[in-house]
C-alpha cells in the first residue's frame, strides 16, 4: 500500500478521498487554490500545498504545479477525483512518466474512452449494445451526412466526439435542419474541446439513464456493482440518483452488467469505471464510459457495502479484487440528492458565505460535504456543495428517510436547490419510479414560478 497520496481535486470529493486514505492508513497531501484556503479538507490534511490562484487553469488544471507538489511532498500516487484532470490522458501519462502512480486506468484506456467515437467502436467490438447511429465520425461531404441522417432516421442527435458534461450536443428533427446543425456543433466542439469531430445517433425520445459501475484490477479480474438510475436531469446534468433502478427485471440488468465486466477484461481496463446507457423499451444502448469515480458513487456503496474509493486506491497499489462477482449482493435501496448552491427555480448560481449549516442525521443517512457554518462557497467552481445520501430496506423507506433528511437540513446565507428536492420527493411520478430523462424538464415547465 502507498504511504502517501496526493489529492488533485477540491470540494466534497477531496474530502471523500481523504477519508478513504485515512481508513487505509495512508497519509494525504491536498493541493488547493487560493479560493479554497479555508476548506475543511485543507485543514484536516496531513499536508496542504497552495498551487495557484482561484482560476482552475492556474491551479486544479495546472499539471506541472501538481506534479512538482507530489515531488516535494514525497507522495507516491495521485488521485484525480472527478472533473478537472480526472479524464485527461496526457495528465495520467505525465504522472506515470514522473514516477508516480495515477489512481485510475491506463492513459491508453482513458484516451480510447475519452473519444466517444472510439469508445463506441470499442464497445461494439466487445459486444456492448450501442445507440444506432453513424459509423464513426461524420464526413465533411454534406451528401454523405444527409445519407447518414436518412439511414439513422429522424430525430437524430449530433454529438461531439470529444464532448463532456452535457455540452456539445444538438437534436435535429428534420433533414432541412441537419447540415446547419452539424456545422454549428462542429464549430462549437472545435472551440470547446479542441476536437471538431462529431457523430450522429438516433435521438431516443423517452429513455432512462441507467449506468453500470465496474471495478477491474491488473490481474484480469473485473466485476460490476449493480446499476444506478440517474434519469433526473436538467440540461443533461444529474441531480438525483438511485440504486437499484426501479422496475427493471434483475435478469435484464444482469445481462448488461455481465457484458460490461466482460468488456473491461477485453479492453484491459483497470480501476473504477462507469458504463452509461440509455434504456428504452426494455433495451440498453451504450452512450459513454466514464473512466473515473463518479459523483453518484455513494448510492452503489450503500447498497453493496463496497467502498469504491478505497478499491480505486487498492487496485492502483496492485492488489487483486478481494471479492468475486458472486459475493456482490445488492441490499435495500439508496437515493442521492446533489445539493447545489443555486436558486432552486431559476438555477442561477448562489455563491457566498454559509451563515448556518445544519446537516441531517439519523438511521441510513450519509452526508458527503466539505461545507460548514461560515464556509465561503467560491464563485469560481461547480455549484455542488455536497450530497445527501440515504439507504433503506425498500425504496419507500429510502424515500421517507430522504424526506426527513431534507426537512432537517438548514443552510442559510446562500440559496440551495433543497426546496426543489423536497418537492420532487413527494412528486407522484417520481414516487412511482421509472421516469425518463426528460421528466424533470417537463416538471419544471409545469411548475414555473
Ligand atoms: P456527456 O459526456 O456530455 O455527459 P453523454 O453522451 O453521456 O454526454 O450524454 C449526456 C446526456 O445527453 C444523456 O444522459 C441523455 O440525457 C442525453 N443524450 C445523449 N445521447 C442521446 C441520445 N442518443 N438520445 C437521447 N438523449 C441522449
Amino acid at each position: 500500500m502507498f504511504k502517501k497520496i496526493l489529492i488533485a481535486n477540491r470540494g466534497e470529493i477531496a474530502l471523500r478521498i481523504q477519508r478513504a486514505c485515512r481508513e487505509l492508513g495512508v497519509k494525504s497531501v491536498v493541493v488547493y487554490s487560493e479560493a479554497d484556503r479555508d476548506a475543511k479538507y485543507v485543514k484536516l490534511a496531513d499536508e496542504a500545498v497552495c498551487i495557484g490562484p482561484a482560476a482552475s487553469a492556474q491551479s486544479y488544471l495546472n499539471m506541472p504545479a501538481i506534479i512538482s507538489t507530489a515531488e516535494v511532498t514525497d507522495a507516491e500516487a495521485i488521485h484525480p477525483g472527478y472533473g478537472f484532470l480526472a479524464e485527461n490522458a496526457d495528465f495520467a501519462e505525465r504522472v506515470e512518466r514522473s514516477g508516480f502512480t495515477f489512481i485510475g486506468p491506463t492513459p491508453a484506456s482513458i484516451r480510447v474512452m475519452g473519444d466517444k467515437v472510439s469508445a463506441k467502436q470499442a464497445m461494439i467490438k466487445s459486444g456492448v449494445p450501442c445507440v444506432p447511429g453513424s459509423e464513426g465520425a461524420l464526413p465533411d461531404d454534406p451528401k454523405e451526412i444527409i445519407k447518414a441522417g436518412r439511414a439513422v432516421g429522424y430525430p437524430v442527435i449530433i454529438k461531439a466526439s470529444g464532448g463532456g458534461g452535457g455540452r456539445g450536443m444538438r437534436v435535429v428533427h428534420t433533414e432541412a435542419a441537419l447540415i446547419h446543425a452539424v456545422q454549428t456543433t462542429r464549430a462549437e466542439a472545435g472551440a470547446a474541446f479542441g476536437n471538431s469531430a462529431v457523430y450522429m445517433e438516433k435521438f431516443l425520445e423517452n429513455p432512462r439513464h441507467i449506468e453500470i459501475q465496474v471495478l477491474a484490477d491488473e490481474h484480469k479480474n473485473a466485476v460490476w456493482l449493480g446499476e444506478r438510475d440517474c434519469s433526473m436531469q436538467r440540461r443533461h446534468q444529474k441531480i438525483i440518483e438511485e440504486a437499484p433502478a426501479p422496475g427493471i427485471p434483475r435478469r435484464t440488468i444482469e445481462r448488461i452488467g455481465e457484458r460490461c465486466a466482460a468488456a473491461c477484461k477485453r479492453i484491459g481496463y483497470r480501476g473504477a469505471g462507469t458504463f452509461e446507457f440509455l434504456f428504452e423499451n426494455g433495451e440498453f444502448f451504450f452512450i459513454e464510459m466514464n473512466t473515473r469515480v463518479q459523483v453518484e458513487h455513494p448510492v452503489t456503496e450503500l447498497v453493496t457495502g463496497i467502498d469504491i474509493v478505497q478499491m480505486q486506491i487498492r487496485i492502483a497499489a496492485g492488489e487483486k479484487l478481494p471479492f468475486t462477482q458472486r459475493a456482490i449482493q445488492m441490499r435495500g435501496h439508496a437515493l442521492e440528492c446533489r445539493i447545489n448552491a443555486e436558486d432552486p427555480y431559476n438555477f442561477m448560481p448562489s455563491p457566498g458565505r454559509i451563515t448556518m449549516w445544519h446537516p441531517p442525521g439519523g438511521p441510513g443517512v450519509r452526508v458527503d460535504s466539505h461545507a460548514y457554518t461560515n464556509y465561503f462557497v467560491p464563485p469560481n467552481y461547480d455549484s455542488m456543495i455536497g450530497k445527501i445520501i440515504v439507504h433503506g430496506d425498500t425504496r419507500d423507506q429510502a424515500l421517507a428517510r430522504m424526506r426527513i433528511a431534507l426537512s432537517e437540513t438548514v443552510i442559510e446565507g446562500i440559496l440551495t436547490n433543497i426546496p426543489l428536492h423536497r418537492e420532487l420527493m413527494v412528486d407522484a411520478k417520481f414516487i412511482e419510479g421509472g421516469t425518463s430523462i426528460h421528466y424533470l424538464e417537463g416538471w419544471l415547465g409545469r411548475h414555473k414560478r
